[in-house]
């Protein structure tokens, strides 16, 4: 039945002489019809608002990312099932709370707080309160607590007055994984465009260290610089808890523009490559120890002129307080360890090919750093410090190919490997599937914008 024109049909009447005279049955079935129409509009309307289209929101700075809608979680909107029941509170967890705390705050601290403590173990969640968290509560007109939910990401306590005992039950939802996209364009910093794109502060600092071998976010970076970034974020019933990993990521800085795909191999390790394989990890760190400055840089041998001998610096010194980490810049085999003259403590790194290292005038070596051991990229093999001949405490490093002295700051770094010939296949598969991934989500922003 179409009921606007059945309303028409009534309105200009059926038969001659009716029309606009209305009997008493027709102004009741008039009546009748306005009420469905509301009831009908008021049922549909809600519901055509939330299609699961994914709608483009519009940053103010002209990034924008997309947000897929989705039906609302079942809240907690549920009626009393007894009159005497009052409405839910939310209980919101402050610095430094406990239950008790909370619960005596809110004027619960005696018969509703023991019988909740005596569920035991089974209540265990609320021993780790963190800030900002919510206890919601029910009780009754005799302020006896009725029912209590506290949820967690994925996790949640649920505590009903069952027979006039309290019952707890802990439940496990499902984490749903879902791929988002954000996209921007660095106007003022890098923080401020992340953010408006819609990236947490963990996201950004993932992004850095991808391509923080390749870009210094500290100083390289310009307006201008784009990325686009296609990464994971986990929901328990349509809400978000947290974010999950980068899937794969672009980032332009000054007109050049890098790309990285993540790539997981069958023992678990977590790699970053181009999409053609290589390495997003150089094989050695540019620095390997947190300086404050560089307090003497490379040069080649001169003669000096009030020495009047030949004097060279072979390596470079970068000033850091005492006991400040020193990593080993690449992995590799512990070639000397030990004083070593006006060195003092140090450490000699042989690397793989005809690459080595030297770490000078440390404080102290690592724990469990022995003479010809293996060493991991990143390890730390000792502390700075002033042993040997130095005016202040320091870290001195040096750079070898073959035996020749390169200048650390400037030397071109060799790749990390490549990804495995074995694991090849399943990469390029991956990553085409990633880059139609990441195409879709730029077509679909590209269109939103051209619609504004
Ligand atoms: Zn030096």
């Amino acid at each position: 039945m179409h009921l606007p024109s059945l309303i028409k049909r009534h309105l200009r009447g059926t038969s001659a002489g009716t029309s606009l005279r209305l009997s008493h049955h027709h102004w009741i079935a008039l009546t009748v019809c306005v009420l469905l129409i509301g009831v009908v509009f008021g049922l549909t309307a809600p519901d055509a608002a939330a299609t699961r289209s994914p709608t483009l929101i519009h940053m103010d700075n002209g990034s924008e990312r997309i947000a897929l809608p989705l039906p609302l979680p079942p809240g907690d909107s549920r009626l009393p099932s007894a009159t005497e029941l009052q409405p839910w509170q939310a209980l919101t967890v402050k610095r430094g709370d406990t239950l008790t705390l909370m619960f005596a705050r809110n004027g619960l601290g005696g018969k509703p707080l023991q019988e909740l403590l005596e569920l035991g173990k089974a209540i265990e969640p609320l021993a780790q309160l963190a800030p900002g968290q919510q206890i919601k509560i029910k009780l009754d007109r005799a302020k006896q607590l009725q029912e209590l939910t506290y949820d967690v990401d994925e996790k949640s306590l649920r505590v009903q007055r069952v027979q006039g005992r309290l019952q707890a039950a802990n439940i496990n939802h499902t984490l749903e994984t879902r791929p988002a996209y954000a996209s921007g364009v660095i106007e003022s910093s890098l923080f401020q465009a992340t953010t408006q794109s819609g990236m947490s502060d963990n996201m950004t600092l993932a992004m850095a260290d991808i391509f923080g071998w390749d870009i210094d976010f500290a100083q390289d970076l310009r307006v201008g610089d784009q990325f686009a970034v296609i990464y994971q974020e986990q929901f328990v019933a349509g809400e978000k808890v947290r974010d999950g990993t980068i899937l794969g990521a672009e980032f332009t800085n000054r007109g050049k523009t890098y790309r990285a795909m993540r790539f997981v191999d069958e023992n678990g390790q977590v790699s970053y490559y181009t999409p053609e394989g290589l390495s997003m990890r150089k094989a050695f760190l540019r620095t390997p120890v947190k300086f404050s400055h560089i307090s003497s840089r490379f040069s080649v041998a001169r003669y000096h002129p009030v020495l009047h001998r030949m004097r060279a610096h072979q390596g470079v010194d970068y000033a850091a307080s005492t006991g400040t980490p020193i990593r080993a810049a690449s992995s590799g085999k512990i070639a000397f360890k030990g004083v070593k003259g006006g060195y003092g403590n140090t450490i000699i790194l042989q690397h793989a090919g005809k690459y080595s290292t030297l770490y000078a005038h440390m404080s102290a070596f690592a724990r469990g750093i022995k003479q010809n051991g293996a060493v991991q990229q990143g390890e730390i093999i000792g502390y700075v410090g002033r042993s040997g001949l130095t005016t202040g405490p320091h870290l001195h490093y040096e750079f070898r190919i073959g035996g020749i002295h390169k200048n650390p700051l400037t030397v071109a770094l060799p790749k990390a490997e490549p990804i495995m010939a074995k694991y090849k296949p399943a990469f390029i598969a991956q990553t085409q599937r990633l880059i139609a991934q990441m195409g879709v989500f730029k077509t679909n922003t590209q269109v939103a914008l051209n619609a504004r």
